[in-house]
């Protein structure tokens, strides 16, 4: 290949260019990102950047003169707006058109948007603007309204706390990340949160999003209105599959995880287009067919779908990994356990630093450490392999 094209400027496209220069790719490369930013981190927009403890600088893991050193020409502020994979080219917003050998779409994931009332007028997070938004309503203080108690949702009652205002999370199910993270330890979570003085309510079904001059004033549940300063949905994120689907690339069916369907080398159903990241729904060798919306899967499988473009034999087989930090809990989580899946904990929740284990019978499916550093590639190694559950310690 002498020409690739990368569309989507997040951080699985940064990696993935990086290890093409690293690798010996020495022809045409070219990124085409909608933001008008250089690829960067999301993770501290709902925290240490939220919180101010991080500036705009710190984010992009490659700096611009990087790019220009490796000869890599980053278009941002202009979108792809079509492939066609027939004759090979991507066409963008500006008019002009780039012709490739390989094409990868890292076009990532956007905030859902609920179908309730209002729901435009609320606010959302993926962005650096997002976050800057935010930051900027939490220091004008009141009342925030978190919907969804996800990690985003969490994060963010955490990071509002922080600075100072007063926060709701409302959650439809009966715990939050009850189905990720097991009961007690979501429970524990739940506890973090209000020690911490979150008003954590479960069991809620949001109704509208209350609105006057356009502006989210409070939210409507079955109990009535909740007035908010500030309203922000956290309900999830949907893979930015629209560009692939109009190309004719085979998507993965939502119930699946959505996404673009590619094998376990990061290839779509067209032999000369990859994708990699939160948008792609790649074949796990372990696990199967698996979109994972984290950071570490952008990095780890950014770097694989660059290799696997230079012809490398891949087969991606790296364990999902997350971390998050809210208050004064910090984990990292690596495996994948389901909703069935037994739970063991092994350190005491009270002191805060514990290993957690999900267990389908004798096999480790996934393993968490809060607060424990340094363990999670012990824990990575168990992940997959059966144990005997009296040996499990907190590898402390
Ligand atoms: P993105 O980062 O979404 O990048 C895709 C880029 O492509 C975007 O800039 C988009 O504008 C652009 N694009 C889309 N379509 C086009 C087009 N047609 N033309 C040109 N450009 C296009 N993960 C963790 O593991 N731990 C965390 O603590 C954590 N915290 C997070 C906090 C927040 C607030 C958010 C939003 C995410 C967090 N994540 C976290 C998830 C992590 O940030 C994502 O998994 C990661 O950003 C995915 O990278 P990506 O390159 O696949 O996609």
């Amino acid at each position: 290949i002498e020409r690739v094209v990368v569309v989507g400027g997040g951080l699985a496209a940064a990696n993935a260019v990086q290890t093409l220069r690293e690798e010996g790719f020495t022809g045409s490369l070219t990124v085409v990102g909608k933001e008008p930013h250089l690829p960067y981190e999301r993770p501290p927009l709902s925290k240490s950047y939220l919180v101010g403890k991080k500036s705009a600088g710190d984010l992009p893991p490659l700096d611009q003169a990087w790019y220009d050193d490796h000869d890599v020409t980053l278009l941002t502020g202009t979108e792809a707006t079509a492939v066609d994979t027939g004759a090979r080219t991507v066409t963008l917003s500006t008019g002009a058109t780039l012709e490739y050998d390989a094409l990868l779409l890292v076009t990532g994931a956007e905030p859902r948007v609920p179908d309730l009332p209002g729901a435009d007028a609320a606010a959302y997070l993926r962005t650096v603007e997002d976050s800057d938004r935010l930051k900027e309503a939490f220091s004008a203080g009141g009342r925030a309204v978190l919907v969804g108690g996800g990690w985003i949702g969490l994060e963010l009652a955490a990071a509002a706390r922080q600075a100072g205002i007063e926060v709701t999370v409302l959650e439809m199910a009966p715990m939050p990340l009850g189905n990720v993270l097991g009961e007690e330890v979501a429970r524990y979570l739940v506890d973090l949160h209000t020690r911490n003085g979150v008003d954590v309510r479960t069991g809620v079904t949001v109704e509208g999003i209350e609105t006057a001059d356009g502006r989210a004033t409070g939210v409507r549940t079955a109990d009535g209105v909740l007035p908010a300063d500030l309203v922000v949905v956290a309900v999830g994120a949907a893979p930015a599959t629209a560009l692939a689907e109009a190309a004719g690339l085979e998507i993965a069916p939502r119930e699946k995880g959505g996404g673009i369907a590619v094998d376990n080398h990061l290839r779509t159903s067209d032999p000369h287009v990859y994708a990699a990241g939160d948008v792609a729904n790649a074949v796990h060798t372990r696990l199967g067919p698996l979109r994972v919306e984290h950071w570490d899967n952008a990095i780890q499988q950014g770097k694989a779908v660059a290799r696997s473009m230079l012809g490398q034999e891949v087969s991606y087989d790296w364990e999902p990994y997350f971390y998050t930090d809210q208050f004064d809990f910090g984990m990292e989580y690596v495996g994948r356990g389901s909703p069935g899946d037994d739970v063991e904990i092994r350190g005491s929740l009270e002191s805060g630093e514990f290993v957690v284990y999900w267990l389908d019978g004798d096999t480790v499916t996934a393993g968490m450490n809060v607060n424990i550093w340094d363990v999670n590639d012990k824990l990575r190694e168990l992940v997959g392999t059966q144990v005997n559950r009296a040996e499990l310690t907190d590898l402390g």
